[in-house]
């Protein structure tokens, strides 16, 4: 098994001479976990990084030791474990145990955890909450409207014509928001919410919201509940295929910098959207800590920016490109904004690029198989320099293969003097990687890049 099932050992690593020392818990077990596992097990206080359940990737490269056997939906059980192994900052990757209150008990346990409440987290889980905080704190978004009942829904798309946008309100697991280029289809999307309830309670009010036509970006900040500071620019492509065409995924690969966050658009964000976010969100007496993911529309017209949604947690696969660009004790960063202490952190970047192709497995988004080998990962991630290969739904096999038990498998991430020797270095290590049951795009870094032929058909 590559995980230790109990009393897990801990190498004490005593690189350096920081003031405090902390043992930390990442939560979760995807490649933005093995990131974060990464650079905390590289931060100079950092003195041990326990990952719950993490993976077989996170484990055989000793980036962190996974705890497989520690349910994460059980805060008494992750508060033992922590009180146990003297864990002293908790950092919850994904958004399921925030929405469940995994950080509201370990808070109140005393163990400091960065993470949003579950009443914060309504940022990313309720569009009509953040929505509604928009307009109170003028914050620029889609101008919207919200129902519960389909013909007032359809009144008001008529009224305002096609393309049109209708958002479910809670999380539908990425399908709850349509892009509706005639009226007819705005007209389905509300009876798939609204009549037949195709997303159960998620879609049980809809919000019908302005078409905005421009270029999306992601923004992210750490947040201490009174104070952001802002993280280097990364974009991700959602698209599964080249030219980013075909359906949606969790994300096929990212790049940072993203040169159309200009540095004057960064600080406008930061003024405009996540600032007043913050404010808000603390005078409602909801105080956010964690990391404010902002997708934005850079509006066509104006050049400005617009906030489609808030997610509560590191996107995936940008966390990875940002974390092997971030060169501060990421554990101190951490717990300065769990004790609200952001005010005057300054966060060093490595001044060139990175970039991450994830590799997926054949049939992804859609239907795929399990347990299919990969090899050759460890000669790929020397083949050129500076590759770290982040695991998200790996596992050892009975002859210490390992096999793909996921639909994104692999984030193959490199860092460069600027992106195209980045991009060279990934795609040269995905070359490398021989998995037959795998697939990955050839584009990643389009927009920013000429676009060049990456590799072969496989
Ligand atoms: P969301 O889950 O709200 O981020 O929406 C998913 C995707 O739908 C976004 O990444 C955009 O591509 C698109 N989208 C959402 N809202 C709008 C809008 N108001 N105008 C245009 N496209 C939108």
């Amino acid at each position: 098994c590559f995980v230790q099932k109990s009393e897990p050992s801990v190498s004490v690593d005593s690189r350096n001479d920081a003031e405090e020392r902390v043992v930390v818990l990442v939560v979760g077990g995807g490649g933005r976990e093995h990131a974060l596992c990464h650079a905390l097990k590289l931060s100079p206080s950092c003195d041990a990084v326990f990952c719950a359940p993490g993976n077989a990737g996170i484990s055989s490269s000793e980036d962190a030791t996974c705890i497989s056997d520690l349910d994460i939906f059980d805060s008494s059980a992750v508060i033992a474990f922590c009180r146990q192994w003297g864990v002293g900052l908790v950092v919850v990757g994904p958004e399921a145990p925030l929405v469940s209150g995994l950080a509201n008990n370990l808070v109140k346990a005393g163990i400091p955890t960065f993470g949003p409440s579950s009443e914060a987290a309504a940022l990313e889980g309720s569009k009509n909450f953040m929505k509604s905080l928009c307009d109170k704190y003028n914050i620029p978004t889609a101008k919207y409207k919200t129902f519960t009942d389909p013909s007032a829904a359809k009144e008001y798309i008529l009224e305002q014509g096609a393309p049109i946008v209708i958002k479910a309100d809670g999380l539908a697991a990425g399908k709850g928001v349509i892009v509706a280029m005639t009226l007819e289809e705005a007209y389905e999307a509300v009876d798939s919410m609204l009549v037949k309830n195709v997303f159960g309670s998620a879609g049980c009010c809809v919000i019908v919201e302005e078409f905005l036509e421009g270029e999306e970006a992601s923004f992210f900040a750490l947040v201490d509940g009174e104070n952001a500071i802002p993280l280097e620019s990364a974009q991700d492509h959602k698209r599964v295929g080249d030219g980013d065409t075909g359906p949606n995924t969790g994300g096929m690969g990212a790049y940072s910098p993203a040169p159309i966050l200009t540095k004057e658009l960064q600080s406008i964000v930061m003024e405009s959207i996540i600032l007043p976010t913050v404010e808000g969100m603390s005078a409602e007496g909801c105080k956010f800590v964690g990391v404010l993911f902002a997708g934005l529309m850079i509006e066509k017209k104006s050049g400005l920016p617009k906030l489609i949604e808030y997610n509560v947690r590191f996107g995936d696969p940008e966390c990875q490109v940002l974390m092997v660009r971030l060169e501060s004790d990421l554990a101190q960063v951490l717990l300065a904004a769990c004790r609200g202490e952001l005010t005057g952190v300054t966060l060093d970047w490595s001044p060139g690029s990175a970039m991450v192709v994830v590799m997926a497995s054949k049939g992804y988004p859609g239907s795929y198989e399990k347990g299919t080998v990969i090899q050759n990962l460890e000669e790929s991630e020397l083949v050129a320099p500076s590759v770290k290969i982040f695991h998200a739904g790996t596992a050892l096999d009975s002859d210490g293969n390992f096999i793909a038990t996921g639909g994104r498998v692999l984030g193959v991430t490199a860092t460069g003097k600027d992106l195209a020797e980045a991009r060279d270095r990934a795609y040269q290590a995905v070359e490398e990687i021989n998995w037959p049951g795998g697939f990955y795009r050839r584009d990643i870094g389009w927009r920013a890049l000429p676009l060049k032929q990456f590799a072969r058909e496989r």
